[in-house]
């Protein structure tokens, strides 16, 4: 009798032609997740790791692609063994009531029926707990696979979703806040792999807390890599020559188009914000526009839709809640406009950012990052 954990997708299980691509980077990412050993077996993977059962949990609750997972036993295919097991994960619980669960991806000589009832049969006789099919206290779940079976009774939830790299690679702009972690993640969740970037002010910014942000993330995705760059320059800059009210928008449009340089160089598909409409003055649809015109590749927002309420529950889901409350500074209060713009006319905004030499700010800012 082995110990393994158990992982089910659901999603990538419904991706015709394409599932054992999908699969392939699930176990990739499990792989380098948790180390160990792997074992496939239709429609699963298992893993045997020396990590504690705490930090796998911890690590496989948020992990995309997974739909839920379990520790469990394996055993040889053979019915007094499946006995043997279930009766002695059934003795583990004080629960009075019991269902055995069994399904097959192999053949074997009995049904899954027949299996339910003669483990059902040795579970009741040889425990006090009675079957109960509609609320048992603890489900016996037993699954029989070409590999072998697979024995455990409690599943515990993840988040499903997509395996991290399965559909490509976005750059997500990642500030000191709440937001924009949670906005990569959700990038993740939907399969793609990301690469931070965060804009700092060398004269205020304390970057520990960026580097918490980017270990919490790497929790999720370990080889998730962060660009720093200095924006001090452009900063001052910005406040130099360009009226308050539309400081943040020529501001964000640097963002992007630097974001953009990078993307080029790194087969990177589009640009991830945590903007969600309205939640500040400079987020609203006119603004994104103006934002979104200053590059060719897509600027994707996750958090669109989002209320502050369920981005925060987010943040306290994926443990990035408590660093991104920590106060911190990225821009000056020279940044932020008593009045902003919140109407931007393109043309208008172009006709005020004249007086930057964008492209020289743009190739400095790029400078030190040898791409
Ligand atoms: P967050 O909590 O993500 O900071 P916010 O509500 O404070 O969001 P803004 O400060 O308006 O939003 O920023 C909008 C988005 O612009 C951020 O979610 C982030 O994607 C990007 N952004 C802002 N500041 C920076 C920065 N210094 N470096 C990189 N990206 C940034
Ligand atoms: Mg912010």
């Amino acid at each position: 009798m082995e110990k393994w954990i158990l992982v089910h997708y659901d999603e990538i299980a419904l991706k015709g032609k394409n599932r054992s691509f999908f699969e392939k980077k699930l176990a990739s990412n499990l792989k380098k997740l948790l180390g160990g050993k792997l074992l496939k077996a239709y429609g699963r993977i298992l893993i045997k790791t020396d990590l504690k059962d705490r930090e796998i949990k911890k690590r496989l609750r948020l992990q995309p692609g997974v739909a839920n997972f379990s520790f469990c036993y394996k055993v040889p295919n053979k019915i007094e063994e499946i006995k043997e097991t279930a009766l002695e994960l059934a003795k583990e619980s004080k629960r009075k009531t019991f269902r055995i669960d069994a399904r097959k991806s192999v053949k074997f000589k009995k049904s899954s029926r027949e299996i339910n009832e003669i483990v059902g049969e040795e579970v009741r006789t040889k425990t006090k707990k009675k079957v109960n099919l509609n609320k048992p206290g603890i489900t016996i779940y037993i699954e029989l696979t070409e590999k072998g079976t697979f024995i455990y009774k409690d599943k515990f939830k993840g988040v499903g979703g997509l395996p991290i790299d399965s559909s490509g690679k976005l750059i997500s702009l990642i500030s000191g806040g709440i937001d924009s972690p949670v906005a990569s993640y959700l990038a993740m969740k939907r399969g793609c792999d990301v690469v931070l970037i965060h804009f700092y002010n060398e004269t205020l910014s304390e970057l520990d807390k960026i580097n918490e942000l980017l270990e919490k993330l790497r929790g999720i995705n370990p080889k998730i890599k962060l660009y720093m760059i200095p924006f001090t320059e452009i900063q001052r800059k910005i406040i130099a020559k360009v009226n308050s009210k539309y400081r943040m928008i020529i501001y964000r449009r640097l963002m992007n188009q630097i974001a953009e340089k990078i993307a080029e160089k790194d087969n990177v598909k589009g640009i991830v914000t945590g903007d969600s409409l309205g939640q500040v003055a400079s987020q609203t649809i006119d603004n994104m526009r103006a934002i979104d015109e200053s590059v060719k590749i897509p600027i994707l927002r996750p958090l669109l839709t989002y209320n502050k309420n369920d981005i925060i529950k987010l943040a306290q889901k994926i443990g990035t809640y408590e660093i991104s409350i920590k106060p911190y500074q990225d821009c000056c209060s020279f940044m932020v406009a008593q009045h902003p713009e919140t109407k931007a006319k393109i043309d208008v905004i172009k006709e005020a950012e004249k007086g930057l030499n964008k492209k020289k700010l743009i190739e400095k800012a790029l400078d030190n990052l040898n791409l």
